[in-house]
């Protein structure tokens, strides 16, 4: 059992009367793992996380728990407690009586009740405000509570739809890390569902991207950003520098590629199969992009652009350009070498890049 995964989805579809919510949805979740479900708002990520809490049922596949099949298994008996946005504490309980709830309902002596709640409260740092009013807590201490109340069953998976999307900037940043070291030190798997990539890729062991209810990418936080398989996933993780071309010829592992933007140069690092007429599509991270004045030499894999708008950020900045044919690329460089080089708005200049600085997407 011990090397079975805890959670596998086996071509899940979901559908709301014609609208199909999730489609052919298939991974699989380790022992221990922080999975992240991202994408954005209406992509299926909450109606697969209420699938595998049993609040909904597939209309196809199979969904397995601890290797055993959970079709129609109600949601008390799955041992998969859910922490929400909304936290749905109770009201007119105390922050004690809310821990103590889930064992009240499996019917866990009062003694043992009590000792287990405060045995959370406690890990929790929240131990102080037993006896208070749910009403008498800030956001932050509400989170915990809703923590201690699902972690107090001593469950073996924990699922989070957005758990953290109402607290302020700062609130959140110390509850990531609260989530994460407690993850860690519980070894329990967690299913956290958001559309913050921050959030994802701070925490998370695997992140899984969703669009219109299918699954895009699953990997690391490093393999998704640095090897994006798609389009749809390069511009979700924010990258703006996409081209698309034709190749015309390649030598070794070198491809010209033909663009509207012109003919690049770019080094096919991963030794994918390709040959002369595929079409193909690459990205070159903000950051990898150079940029020079208009009126200096010609250089390899070079683009002529407008300088549309400026943002700074602390010691960097972000450049947008825009080309004669509509093209809109970013560059991110610190802010003195933006200076040095005297780039304005509306000023043309050349941005530029390194063969070995492209990745191609694998699935155009
Ligand atoms: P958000 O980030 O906005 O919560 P999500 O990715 O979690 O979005 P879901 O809640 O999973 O998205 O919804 C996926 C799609 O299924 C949406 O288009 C939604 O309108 C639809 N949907 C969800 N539940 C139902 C339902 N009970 N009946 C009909 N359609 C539904």
């Amino acid at each position: 059992m011990q090397n079975t995964p805890i959670v596998a989805f086996d071509q899940v579809n979901k559908s709301f009367g014609n609208f199909v919510a999730v489609e052919n949805v298939s991974f699989e979740i380790g022992r221990g793992e922080f999975l992240a479900i991202m994408g954005s708002s209406g992509c299926g990520k909450t109606t697969t996380l209420r699938m595998l809490a049993g609040l909904e049922a597939p209309s196809q596949g199979r969904i397995l728990l601890d290797g055993e099949e959970v079709g129609d298994k109600p949601t008390w008996s799955r041992d998969t407690p859910m922490v929400w946005q909304s936290l749905a504490l109770f009201p007119f309980l105390t922050v004690q009586e809310n821990v103590e709830f889930g064992l009240k309902m499996r019917k866990v002596p009062r003694k043992e009740r009590i000792e287990r709640a405060r045995k959370w409260l406690d890990r929790l740092g929240i131990l102080e405000f037993a006896d208070r009013n749910i009403a008498q807590l800030s956001g932050g201490q509400r989170q915990r509570v809703a923590l201690a109340r699902s972690l107090v069953t001593e469950p073996k998976i924990l699922l989070l739809d957005e758990p953290l999307s109402a607290l302020d900037a700062h609130l959140k940043v110390r509850m990531q890390s609260v989530l994460s070291n407690l993850q860690k030190d519980l070894g329990i798997t967690f299913v956290y569902v958001t559309h913050s990539m921050s959030e994802a890729f701070s925490m998370a062991d695997r992140v899984i991207i969703m669009s219109r209810g299918k699954v895009e990418q699953i990997g690391t936080p490093e393999e998704i950003f640095h090897h994006p398989t798609n389009r749809f996933v390069a511009e979700f993780l924010g990258s703006s520098n996409i081209f698309t071309g034709v190749i015309s010829s390649v030598n070794g592992d070198t491809l010209s590629v033909r663009t509207k933007e012109g003919v690049f140069e770019i080094r096919n690092q991963k030794k994918l199969e390709k040959q002369a007429g595929d079409s193909i599509s690459f990205t070159v991270r903000s950051e990898q992009l150079k940029l020079d004045l208009e009126d200096s030499k010609p250089l390899l894999n070079s683009i002529v652009a407008t300088v549309v708008g400026e943002e700074f950020s602390g010691a960097m900045a972000n450049i947008f350009l825009e080309t004669a044919d509509g093209l809109e690329l970013q560059v991110q460089k610190p802010h003195e070498e933006i200076r040095k080089l005297g780039v304005r708005h509306n000023r043309n200049v050349v941005a530029y890049f390194d063969p070995d600085q492209c990745h191609i997407l694998s699935e155009g």
